[in-house]
């Protein structure tokens, strides 16, 4: 790139980033600029799945972001690895789209966000085997486990990782067939071709590829013709060595009114759970999400977001969501007091907003009393100061949370359930002969009480 080009590039991405953050990506430094010519710009992707992203979602910001910066009416052409800047489908491998061969009934492929690929999958304790397994997919496609099936409760990242095998199997083999699908457009596709008589084309399109990918399987349960229908779609790829990746809301014998013989078809690959992320694991996504988005916070935000919010992953970017946007709104750099406005601050409301007692009421109550941080409360380090509050946090979690032992223990930075017990012993016993722990825990719980109508485990 020209050194006025190298300029240009940056102004745009500054621009972007103060007027448009939603659409900024980390890679968006990557986008070459080609120059001008003909009032056309022409910039340069080498990822068909981020070239399409910018294709659907940012010609408007980024055209308006051209013409602020340069001052002249300029139109914005994304462009593709061989340079060829055509409509956004033949920009795609052959396989990927399709363009002309396919029937507009059968043309329903889900859309590749270039958000969803392995590099931005954290991986901890609750989804390392679904990630190793859909890796291992990816690079023997057929060969390793066929069909892979994974399933697990919403926003754990099922989605994510179905679209990290296309667009893993995309880079390494840009002509492979690949149809990617949700269960619903199956299912509408198939009715449609029964009605239209065209279910030898039904037939054709899922059967001519190399990798079938079909999201939310668990919608198939009591619609019998669309299973029987299905049943032979999967074994004729099957026998012919073609990959098959699902997901699922459930396993696969816990799906209602699902045919045994699908069930076992499914079970006779590799089965994968998701589960929810312990704590470290809700950090390292935060911090993950923020570096994807370009934005910049200090640790103990994401340490605050993954105490405040343990459901699943969605409800984790949805809080960023928030707290982002009110930095936007105040026009203020992100930290601690801010998310804490932009979540709501008091947690001791979010425990009576939420039926089950908060953790984070608790956590709140020791690092006050002991005046320590978030991050080292829930962190690694075992020096005394932060290893006695620790223990206590747990202690007081145990009594009056409904959460087990090992939920405490993902709480405080993925510890298992052993750590915790030990520490609900240690708490338990040291406080009939220290006075001093006894009277500072009871100091505690009295806040505590004072603010929040606390459910004692009986
Ligand atoms: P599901 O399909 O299981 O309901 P999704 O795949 O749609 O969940 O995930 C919801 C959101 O959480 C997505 O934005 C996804 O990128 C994100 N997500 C889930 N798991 C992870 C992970 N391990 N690392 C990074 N992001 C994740
Ligand atoms: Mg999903």
């Amino acid at each position: 790139m020209k050194t006025s080009d190298q300029e240009l590039q940056s102004s745009l991405h500054a621009y972007l980033r103060r007027n448009h953050p939603e659409i900024c990506r980390h890679w968006f430094d990557q986008i070459g600029v080609l120059g001008v010519s003909g009032g056309v710009l022409r910039l340069a992707v080498t990822e068909p799945v981020r070239l399409k992203y910018l294709q659907r979602t940012c010609m408007a910001p980024f055209t308006e972001a051209v013409q602020s910066i340069t001052g002249r009416l300029l139109a914005v052409r994304f462009v593709g690895p061989d340079g060829a800047a055509g409509e956004p489908a033949s920009q795609l491998p052959s396989g990927f789209s399709e363009p002309g061969e396919a029937t507009p009934l059968l043309d329903e492929q889900m859309v590749l966000s270039p958000d969803y690929c392995f590099e931005t999958f954290v991986v901890g304790p609750g989804n390392r085997l679904a990630n190793a397994a859909a890796l291992a997919v990816a690079s023997k496609l057929g060969r390793a486990y066929n069909p892979f099936f994974v399933h697990g409760g919403v926003g754990l990242g099922k989605t994510h990782l179905l679209q990290a095998v296309c667009q893993q199997l995309l880079r390494q083999q840009p002509a492979a067939r690949i149809f990617y699908i949700s269960c619903h457009t199956f299912m509408d596709a198939f009715h449609e071709c029964v009605r239209a008589g065209r279910m030898n084309e039904f037939r054709h399109r899922f059967r001519n590829v190399d990798l079938l990918v079909i999201d939310d399987i668990h919608y198939l349960s009591k619609h019998e013709q669309t299973q029987e229908e299905f049943f032979h779609t999967f074994n004729a790829l099957h026998q012919a060595g073609k990959q098959i990746v699902l997901s699922s809301d459930a396993a696969p014998s816990e799906i209602p009114d699902l045919e045994a013989r699908l069930v076992s078809r499914f079970n006779s690959g590799l089965v994968a759970r998701v589960d929810r992320p312990c704590y470290e694991t809700r950090v390292n996504i935060l911090k993950s999400k923020a570096r994807l988005h370009d934005l910049r916070m200090p640790d103990d935000v994401p340490a605050y977001i993954a105490a405040r919010v343990d459901t699943n992953i969605r409800e984790l970017e949805g809080a960023l969501t928030k707290v982002r946007g009110l930095a936007m709104a105040m026009n203020r750099e992100i930290d601690l007091e801010l998310a804490k406005e932009a979540l709501g601050g008091d947690p001791l409301r979010m425990g009576q907003e939420n039926p089950q007692p908060n953790i984070q009421a608790i956590l709140d109550a020791v690092i006050r009393y002991y005046d320590i941080k978030l991050t080292d409360l829930l962190g690694k380090r075992r020096h005394k100061s932060v290893a006695l509050p620790r223990q206590v946090c747990m202690w007081l979690a145990r009594r009056h949370t409904r959460y087990s032992l090992e939920e405490i223990g993902g709480y405080f930075g993925g510890r298992d359930h052993t750590t915790v017990l030990h520490a609900v012993r240690t708490v338990e016993s040291k406080q009939s002969v220290d006075d001093r722990l006894k009277a500072d825990v009871d100091r505690i719980e009295k806040s505590l009480s004072s603010h929040l109508a606390i459910d004692a485990v009986p």
